[in-house]
């Protein structure tokens, strides 16, 4: 449930009842807005007497949330939340473009990815360390030493990084390289790596599940952020439908149902969502026009060369002229990019 409290109410009156609520139990998160403050409750209810709380100084009323989702929950907190990484925000009125290869290769192509992209416009570098691959055999990452190229492109470039974790191994590594941790679409609903990942208290991007519904997305955002972690940035990558024209199914609807029902921040993968390099634009053009607050775009030097996903990835000068056809668009619908 959500306790509204009255128009400029005083401070005191706001912790006396996030004081009456821990005092039985229970979590309180406040979303202080700029006239009204929100008090969301997480925990067992039936120890809270409601007409009590209606009491308290300054509670205009009380709301309950019925939705599995709290915290992830646009009622706990009505505004967006922006996540800052060093100066690059993600969510409110920005539009962050998030490129770099599948996978982390070696050195040399990573450092010619990262100045391709950040000379494009992009502020954040992708590239998978661990790689959770379809197949054993299929190339699966250079694990730490990934990560440290990672942090040297980072050096080079001035790009923040982001970086998939797919293990417990994987995330206490990375936390000590990335400035933000990603969880891929095939661990959304693991639950053990979504929380150590919310301990971490490093942002998290947390890819939506192959056949996930946006409530359990929201569910897996949730337990994130009950481990104390809010700076969740989600990300649709495309579902399995029955269509085979493209990897997947981008859905693009996921995008306002996400931002009426959270506050979190939503990006869209157009790479893995088709898996064909020739609609990337397209669907990026489609994102940005949905409302979305950014793009993670597989990038490689010569896709054609690409350990893994080069069907899919772009070239530097092709990623170079789609941020070109984006940025007016972005501008016309106030969106700093
Ligand atoms: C990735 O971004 O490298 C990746 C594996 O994507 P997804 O989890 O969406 O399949
Ligand atoms: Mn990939």
């Amino acid at each position: 449930m959500i306790i509204i409290m009255r128009p400029k109410a005083p401070q005191e009156n706001i912790e006396s009842v996030i004081e009456y609520i821990q005092s039985r139990g229970l979590k309180a998160h406040l979303s202080q807005g700029e006239m009204v403050a929100i008090i969301g409750v997480v925990g067992d209810k039936t120890r809270l007497d409601n007409q009590n709380i209606e009491l308290l100084d300054g509670v205009e009323k009380i709301m309950p949330v019925t939705e599995s989702f709290k915290l992830s929950n646009k009622k706990f907190k009505p505004d967006p939340t922006v996540i800052d990484i060093g100066g690059v925000k993600i969510g409110g009125g920005s539009f962050v473009v998030m490129a770099g290869p599948c996978a982390v290769e070696g050195k040399d192509v990573l450092l010619a990815a990262a100045r391709a992209v950040k000379d494009a416009g992009a502020a954040i570098l992708r590239g998978g360390a661990y790689k959770p691959r379809t197949s054993p055999y299929s190339f699966q990452g250079l694990e730490e030493q990934g990560l440290k190229f990672m942090a040297q492109a980072r050096e080079e470039t001035g790009l923040k990084i982001v970086c998939e974790v797919t293990s417990q191994q994987a995330v206490e590594t990375a936390a000590n390289y990335v400035d933000i941790l990603q969880i891929g679409a095939r661990n959304m609903q693991n639950y053990e790596l979504l929380k150590l990942a919310g301990r971490t208290k490093i942002p998290v991007l947390l890819k939506r599940g192959l056949s996930a519904t946006i409530e359990e997305w929201l569910n897996a955002a949730e337990y994130v952020m009950s481990e104390g972690n809010d700076k969740v940035i989600l990300c649709e990558r495309g579902i399995r439908t029955f269509e085979t024209s493209t990897r997947n199914t981008l859905d693009i609807s996921a995008v306002p149902v996400i931002k009426e029902k959270s506050h979190l921040p939503i990006l869209v993968d157009p790479s893995h969502a088709s898996g064909v390099r020739k609609y990337v634009s397209a669907l990026s053009m489609a994102a940005l026009a949905s409302g979305a607050d950014g793009l993670m775009i597989e990038v490689h030097p010569d896709p054609a060369k690409a350990l893994s996903d080069g069907p899919q990835s772009l070239n530097p000068s092709d990623f170079k002229l789609l941020c070109e056809k984006l940025r007016p668009v972005a501008k016309l619908i106030g969106k700093e990019m």
